[in-house]
Order: structure tokens, then sequence, then C-alpha cells
């Protein structure tokens, strides 16, 4: 098994995410611009629904990577409030549904108290359950299960999300959180990013376990609050 400590220090690095920032929205736009200026020219052509679909496609991968960044930028201004923690987790659970039965996989939540409490902005926390819940299911394309263990240790609340998918290599959990790294035909490599600096705003701790071809957990701590 291999254990990394997610470092805080990956964030800090501002000068290389913005030239990867730079770099992932120029290649849409290069494609949108050649698109378009071909499409003006020439207004017969008869692949003109394939590259406006094109376009589209490139606009909504801009889009995404500039809604991912918008997240990162708020933490600052978002009021923490002391919410329940269970039904935000069960909430994007439910959302995840569809995808949960139409993949095959099997979710199993473990909760030791029903009353845990966090100091948090639940839209935030929802986004990091549902970016760690997507990748698990994205990480079982044939099936599989998943297990959310809530529980108190000491003075934190430990939520282990845990699935029996592909895994990852040490090199790949190394990556982990860098901006754009991914290894999805469609992903976008934001969402640990944006996810690890969420629970960092709330003074959490990430810690991942993973092993290739057998699954992946994702430990997480919060403080709790009475
Ligand atoms: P994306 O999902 O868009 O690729 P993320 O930041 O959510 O971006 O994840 C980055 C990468 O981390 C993924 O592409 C994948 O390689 C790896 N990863 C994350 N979670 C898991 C998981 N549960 N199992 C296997 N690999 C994972
Ligand atoms: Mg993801």
């Amino acid at each position: 098994t291999e254990d990394i400590l997610h470092r805080q220090d990956k964030l800090a690095a501002v000068g290389q995410l913005a030239a990867g920032v730079a770099h992932e929205i120029r290649n849409p736009l290069t494609s949108i611009k050649g698109y378009a200026e071909f499409l003006s020219m020439d207004e017969t052509a008869k692949d003109r629904q394939e590259y406006f679909d094109i376009i589209l496609e490139e606009i909504e991968r801009v889009n995404s990577i500039v809604e991912e960044f918008m997240l990162l930028s708020k933490p600052t201004v978002s009021v923490l409030e002391k919410k329940p923690l269970l039904p935000i987790m069960d909430n994007v659970v439910s959302i995840l549904d569809y995808q949960l039965r139409k993949n095959k996989i099997q979710l199993h939540r473990s909760y030791e108290n029903p009353n845990f409490f966090v100091e948090c902005d639940e839209n935030k926390l929802k986004q990091v359950f549902l970016n760690f819940i997507k990748n698990a299911v994205e990480a079982m394309p044939n099936g599989g299960f998943i297990e959310i263990i809530v529980k108190k240790e000491n003075d934190s609340i430990s939520i282990v999300i845990k699935d029996s998918g592909i895994g990852m290599s040490k090199e790949q959990l190394k990556k982990l959180g860098e901006p754009f790294f991914t290894t999805k035909k469609d992903g976008n490599g934001l969402g640990l990013m944006v996810s690890f600096k969420i629970i960092e705003n709330l003074n959490g701790k990430v810690y991942i376990e993973s092993e290739l071809g057998k699954g992946t957990s994702f430990h997480i701590t919060l403080p709790a609050v009475d």
C-alpha cells in the first residue's frame, strides 16, 4: 500500500498554476478561433454542423476550467456555519444515485453517530464529497463497491471514502492535487486541487491510500464541533 500525505505547498506554486491555466485555455481557444474563421469564410461547408459542435464543446471545456477556479477564489469570503455533516453527505449520494446504478456500483454507508457537526460552507463541502465520490465512480468502469465511513476520532471527524476501483501508482499519487493532472479522456484535473483547498480552508486534512488494481481510499479529517 502506498501512502502519501497531501502537501499544502503544492498550492503555493502560483506561477506554475498560471502557466497551466493559460496553456489549458489557449488550446480550446485556438481551435474555437480556427473553426469560427473557417465557418465565416465558407458559408456552404458541408461539415458546418460538426464544426459548430466542436466549437460548443471547446467553449464548454473553457467554461469548466473557469468554474473550478471560481470555486477556488471564493473560500476567503465564504461564511462558515455549524452544519450537520451526514445530511450533506447523503445529499451528494442521492445526486449520484443514477450514476451509481448505471455503473453497477454498490454503496455502503457506515455512520458511527447520526449527529456529527462541522463548521463549513455547505455547498463547498458538497463539492468536495461530490468530487471524491465521482472520482471513485470513474475509477470503476466495470462496477464495484464504495464505502463511506464516518466516525469521531478525538476532536475530529474522520470520513473515509473507499472504492474498489483501478487504484493509482506511486507516481500518480504524488501528482494528486496538481492542477490539470488527469488520466481521463474528459477530465480537467482540477477536482482534487479544488477539494484539497476547500478542506484546507476548513482546517481539515486529507490522506490518500491507493493500490493499483485494488482500489483507493480518501481519508478526510475535519475539526468536530459540539
Ligand atoms: P479529473 O477527475 O478531472 O481527472 P481530479 O482532480 O478529480 O481530476 O483527479 C485527478 C486524477 O486523480 C484522476 O484523473 C485520476 O487519475 C486520479 N484519481 C482521483 N481519484 C481517484 C480514485 N478514486 N481512483 C483512481 N484514481 C483517482
Ligand atoms: Mg474528478
